[in-house]
């Protein structure tokens, strides 16, 4: 288990930062509280979790990017011991972002498959796949990018997929691991470091000089610099971003902005639910209605809401 401090404050942030002399740009992700409340909500395996907490940073790398006012969706999706992993991002009008997830597997394979030593990712079984969805509301047309689940790590995956959709050179850092705390209370720590150049230069930048070994040399002299963080020191709640941003590109002329708060919300309600049934096709309903209480879970927060039919079907929302 990595060692973390255990003297951490509880905040959750992204940390945007520019390479000024690099035309590149950079997010250091500090997920606190929010790891510990998504992830607690839920009694998934401890490799659940890890795959759960570094999809939370990496939709929060990437979600915060997005200029609009729907919501960012990542999805897992596999035939193996995991069979879906989800999570979600939304501004929530104030400038803080609102993530939330959940994980659906076979408990006894995914212990069976954690015998065979495979990596996390594995989980999710030969012929998984990644989507990337942009939900800016029913009147807007949907993007999603699909791309095949590759690699041996989240962070892997996540880089084919700007390799082969988005075709823009990105090196990032994922991580996650709980805390143990005194007690036996457990907390959930994940973070993360992403640097990408910027769109605007068409990805890679032009040779200049005619060198054609230039931005390959800096670009992979960037890369070093990020592999050489540990994940003690992006799981730190007691190092600041900008600290880390500094300490790793501080010879690259690094220029910091505001942190963009993030929190744990799930919109979830009894109202939601109710409407979600009402909307159920009458053959479902019928069914329903001979039924004693109609219990059903948010996948997302686990918050369950318990109906008799009269209420669930009769009651206006
Ligand atoms: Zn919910």
């Amino acid at each position: 288990m990595t060692e973390l401090s255990t003297h951490s404050d509880t905040v959750d942030h992204v940390l945007p930062f520019r390479l000024d002399g690099h035309n590149i740009n950079g997010r250091v992700v500090q997920l606190n509280d929010l790891a510990t409340q998504v992830i607690t909500r839920h009694d998934y395996p401890e490799a659940v979790n890890r795959l759960l907490g570094e999809a939370l940073v990496l939709v929060a790398m990437l979600g915060t990017m997005l200029k609009f006012d729907g919501r960012f969706i990542l999805q897992l999706h596999g035939k193996g011991a995991v069979s879906t992993l989800m999570v979600d991002y939304a501004p929530d009008g104030d400038g803080v972002g609102e993530m939330r997830g959940f994980a659906q597997f076979d408990e006894a394979a995914v212990h069976q498959a954690l015998k065979d030593e495979i990596p996390p990712i594995a989980l999710l079984g030969d012929g998984s796949h990644m989507a990337f969805t942009v939900d800016q509301g029913a009147d807007m047309e949907r993007y999603q990018g699909i791309v095949p689940l590759e690699g041996e790590t989240l962070a892997e995956a996540a880089l084919e997929y700007f390799q082969r959709s988005e075709q823009i050179a990105t090196t990032l850092k994922l991580a996650a691991a709980p805390l143990l705390l005194a007690g036996g209370k457990v907390e959930w720590r994940a973070g993360g470091i992403v640097v990408q150049q910027t769109a605007t230069t068409g990805g890679i930048e032009l040779p200049p000089e005619g060198d054609p070994d230039y931005i390959d040399e800096e670009w992979n002299r960037l890369k070093i610099l990020l592999e050489t963080t540990q994940d003690s020191e992006l799981l730190d709640g007691e190092i600041d971003p900008q600290t880390l941003a500094f300490r790793l590109f501080h010879e690259e002329g690094v220029r910091v902005f505001d942190t963009r708060p993030l929190r744990f919300a799930c919109p979830c309600s009894r109202e939601r639910v109710q409407n979600m049934l009402q909307g159920l096709p009458d053959t479902d309903q019928n069914e329903m209605q001979s039924q004693e209480t109609i219990e059903i879970n948010c996948d997302f927060c686990n918050e369950q809401y318990v109906f008799s039919p009269q209420e669930a079907f009769v009651a206006a929302p």
